[in-house]
């Protein structure tokens, strides 16, 4: 019977199931279905296609943008013994037939390739001659003008579709995409009614903190601290500019830390140079502008710290998302400053002065757009509300207003009474009711604050016995328990980007039975001015996840060291640290109990699972007590 996909997860990574969001994925890929599957960095998109290409017969065809992260990845699945080569323009001709000789015998399972090479005619008759079982798509928001990597090689890949003898299924993926970016994908790359896999945009590993350090000293002291808390672990800084990445880099390296640079301004050989030394582990902190991360698949990054605001979310996100791919904890903190604010707005406007051909009007809603983006960002980086929340609704998901372990949840919010406010506000939306209007939010809070301008008077809500009895408290006050209420479902909000808030069967029973509302509610936030310096956010991480550290975990790092620089390979192909974590927890002593450690498969069992078996009887032997994490 041929291979299953259980069997070749198993078998070939060393993982004894499928995560929810991979399973629907993989069982529409083996019953021959196309796929839009858009999952988070670090989701496991790869498995999705890997194992049933192990299972299918033949060979599956991977498009890939980028040379760096195909490379990373077939030379990850050789040390899990998957056989997988990648056609580019640097390879020799040689190499090139060898690989295309090798899938068209099902010897090699995964043939990597950019979408440039399908213009290539021998390309081309090779695929004739051998279509494949399977063509995924990696980052296949490429294919939109509306993502933010543009390719136009990807719209050429549906019409190549179409020249094949038998047209394969066609999986493809992507971390971030926009409803519009979406239905990009499925109309450009002509999928056809295409198996959808949505998954969340939440990172439940990253632990995401905001700090206002108070001037330029204060913010060195606060990076400084946060490496240091990190002493050990892969990190990255990102800068606004290649000036503060000099800075920065300086101010590290001189603290002892070993720190490395990348930004435009250097030479590609630097850029090269700085990039390995990073992906190999020799300097732990690699300071960067946005510049660099693309194509970094580097698992083992466990902070990602920004020593200024970037410009949006969607780049904060995409950047800070490059910490916890391995599903470890990982922290996320932006460190701002007001006057990031005003670098932003120029690097906004030097943009538009690089492009002196634009459009004027365009030009105007384009950078007005990216204004309202950096408002945005600001908003996140001022907020006492739930951080994660603040992202994840940037997103357009309904995430709870208290995840409880980000940097405002552990230490802006408290828990509350609030009854009494409840009531109020319940009311005022049932006395909206009596009069036959529904309205939004910021309208129900206007109401109750009493609020004069046009619109409340116009429309007599000033007649409202609920009108103004919450005029002593505060906007974001009122808002909060607003927001609250609706979370709990004690007011309903339906319909489209700005919904409309109503009363509801619970909302009934709230006021009837006089139950009590005690909720967790964020502080009112600072003062621009009089509080500043108020002293530091505390960082934490999330409740239940190991953390690194402790004797065994080093010894296993050591000895992943020592291996990956024998095979000349980055430490994380070797093993990741979850695999290490779960080292530390299981203690195996034989092969089969290290098989059951999830990550070893049998390929690195057999090359290198004798090595970390030593190392961790030599631990017991020691007296060292198992970690306990
Ligand atoms: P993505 O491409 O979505 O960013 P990766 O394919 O790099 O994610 O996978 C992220 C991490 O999760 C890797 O370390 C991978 O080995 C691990 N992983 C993937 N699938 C599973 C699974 N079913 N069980 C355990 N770990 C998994
Ligand atoms: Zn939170």
């Amino acid at each position: 019977m041929a291979l299953q996909p259980r069997e070749a997860l198993k078998t070939f990574f060393g993982y004894d199931a499928f995560r929810p969001n991979q399973e629907g994925v993989i069982e529409a890929v083996m019953a021959g279905r196309d796929v839009l599957a858009v999952m988070p960095t670090g989701a496991g998109k790869s498995i999705c296609f890997q194992t049933p290409a192990l299972c299918l017969p033949g060979y599956t065809l991977v498009l890939s943008p980028l040379i760096s992260l195909m490379a990373d990845q077939v030379q990850a699945l050789r040390q899990n013994g998957v056989a997988a080569a990648c056609l580019n323009s640097a390879s020799l001709p040689q190499e090139r037939r060898e690989a295309l000789y090798q899938a068209a015998n099902s010897v090699c399972k995964l043939l990597y390739a950019a979408p440039e090479r399908l213009q290539n005619e021998e390309f081309r008759a090779f695929c004739q001659a051998h279509p494949p079982a399977l063509v995924a798509i990696d980052e296949a928001h490429c294919v939109s003008q509306w993502g933010h990597n543009f390719r136009p090689d990807y719209v050429a890949i549906a019409p190549f579709l179409d020249t094949l003898p038998t047209r394969p299924p066609v999986a493809a993926f992507t971390a971030t995409a926009t409803q519009a970016v979406q239905e990009d994908i499925v109309r450009l790359l002509a999928l056809r009614n295409p198996y959808c896999q949505l998954a969340s945009f939440d990172r439940p590993n990253l632990t995401f903190a905001v700090q206002r350090p108070k001037n330029r000293q204060a913010k060195r002291e606060a990076l400084l601290a946060l490496c240091r808390k990190h002493a050990g672990q892969c990190g990255i800084v990102y800068c606004q500019t290649r000036k503060a990445v000099d800075e920065v880099c300086d101010f590290l390296t001189e603290q002892g830390l070993a720190a490395a640079r990348y930004h435009a301004g250097l030479t590609l050989a630097e850029r090269r140079w700085s990039q390995e030394e990073f992906v190999y582990d020799r300097k732990l902190v690699m300071v960067a502008t946005n510049a660099f991360g693309m194509g970094i698949d580097k698992s083992n990054v466990s902070f990602v710290i920004h020593y200024n605001m970037p410009l949006d979310l969607e780049g904060y996100y995409q950047e800070a998302g490059r910490a916890g791919r391995d599903g470890e904890a990982a922290d996320c903190v932006l460190l701002y400053s007001p006057k990031d604010r005003v670098t932003a707005e120029f690097l906004i406007d030097a943009g538009f002065t690089d492009q002196p051909d634009l459009d004027p009007a365009l030009k105007d809603s384009l950078r007005d757009r990216a204004l309202e983006r950096l408002k945005q960002m600001t908003f996140y980086a001022t907020t006492t509300h739930c951080l994660r929340h603040c992202i994840l609704d940037y997103f357009g998901e309904n995430a709870p207003l208290f995840c409880g372990h980000c940097g405002n949840c552990t230490t802006n919010f408290v828990e509350e009474d609030a009854t009494l406010e409840a009531q109020k506000i319940i009311s005022c939306v049932y006395r909206l009711r009596e009069r036959n209007r529904i309205v939004g939010r910021s309208t129900i809070v206007a109401i109750l604050r009493g609020a004069k301008d046009q619109k409340i008077l116009a429309s007599g809500f000033d007649t409202l016995s609920t009108y103004a009895i919450m005029a002593e408290i505060s906007t974001h006050r009122v808002r909060s328990v607003l927001d609250a209420l609706i979370e709990a479902g004690l007011l309903q909000a339906s319909g489209g980007p700005y919904p409309v808030v109503e009363f509801c069967e619970r909302s009934m029973v709230f006021l009837r039975n006089r139950e009590r509302f005690v909720v967790k509610l964020p502080k009112e936030p600072e003062p621009p001015r009089e509080k500043r310096g108020k002293g530091r956010r505390q960082v934490s991480f999330a409740p239940g996840l190991p953390q690194a550290g402790g004797e065994l975990f080093s010894r296993l790092k050591e000895l992943r060291a020592e291996i990956a620089s024998e095979m000349g390979i980055p430490a994380y192909m070797v093993f990741n640290n979850a695999t290490l974590h779960a080292m530390c927890v299981k203690m195996p002593r034989t092969r089969w109990e290290l098989l059951d450690v999830p990550g070893v498969g049998e390929v690195k069992a057999e090359r290198f699972g004798a090595r970390f078996l030593e190392v961790i009887r030599a631990y017991e032997e020691g007296g060292g007590l198992p970690e306990l994490i």
